[in-house]
């Protein structure tokens, strides 16, 4: 068994008076691809703000472990659901990923040559050197999600989180992202988040499903009953070929 990057043990947390997880346990493991799964509400994204380290558990404990970068302080790059910068402000493709390295050192937009170098290697990664020059507010929706997943990577993580990265694109762009996620995953950690099982479980190695509480599985044993479990009615269950 590979290295647990993330132990996740006996989480609960609460929004207040109101319960949203309650205890959770969850080891990820180095260079996995994990999909987190769940109707709308129920604590996707809450999961993965613990996880970073926003917001603190009200019960148990989240460990991080860095094997493969001891000298880095943040291994982990975040796609955020709804990303907050006004899609009319000023700003070019090439400016939103160097943004990327603003948490780590640089300030007043200052950036020294391996911050420059590692901002190029991500656009090429996402293939969007061709739009750097471009204004943010003139992208497609795939394009902008690519500028963000470029953005979480020029910090180098070893561990990348999105959360429902292709809720706004169109199911190409959507095979293309994930096709390229599932790239990453042989050297990264993936932590995806969708409501869309079906589809995810053609890329993920495993699927949590989370609805208060968590419950995991290998992709391959994914059934329609189970679905229909978590979500309360019958979802039809979608065979991929890659
Ligand atoms: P998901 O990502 O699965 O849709 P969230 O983690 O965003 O779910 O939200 C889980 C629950 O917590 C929802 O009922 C939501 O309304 C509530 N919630 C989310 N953020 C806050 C907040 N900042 N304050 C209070 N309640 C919140
Ligand atoms: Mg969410």
């Amino acid at each position: 068994m590979s290295n647990i990057v993330i132990d996740i043990d006996n989480v609960s947390f609460n929004y207040g008076m109101i319960p949203v997880l309650k205890d959770i346990s969850l080891k990820i493991h180095e260079d996995e691809f994990i999909g987190i799964i769940g109707p709308n509400g129920s604590g996707k994204s809450t999961l993965l703000k613990l996880i970073l380290g926003l917001l603190k558990p009200d019960k148990g404990v989240i460990k991080k472990y860095n094997q493969k970068c001891q000298h880095k302080r943040h291994h982990i790059g975040y796609v955020p659901q709804h990303v907050n910068f006004a899609r009319d402000f000023p700003v070019t493709v090439e400016e939103v990923v160097m943004m990327g390295h603003i948490t780590t050192s640089s300030l007043f937009f200052k950036f020294n040559k391996d911050e420059v170098s590692s901002a190029m290697r991500a656009m090429q990664t996402l293939e969007i050197e061709d739009i750097a020059k471009r204004q943010i507010g003139s992208l497609s929706g795939g394009q902008l999600q690519r500028v963000l997943i470029a953005r979480a990577l020029v910090c180098q993580p070893n561990i990348l989180i999105l959360d429902e990265p292709t809720s706004n694109v169109d199911v190409r762009v959507e095979e293309d992202i994930f096709a390229l996620l599932k790239n990453f995953s042989e050297h990264m950690t993936i932590i995806v988040v969708s409501h869309d099982i079906a589809f995810i479980s053609g890329y993920v190695d495993r699927v949590a499903c989370l609805n208060l509480t968590m419950v995991c599985h290998d992709t391959e044993s994914i059934s329609g009953k189970m679905i229909e479990e978590l979500y309360g009615t019958p979802v039809k269950m979608i065979h991929h070929h890659h």
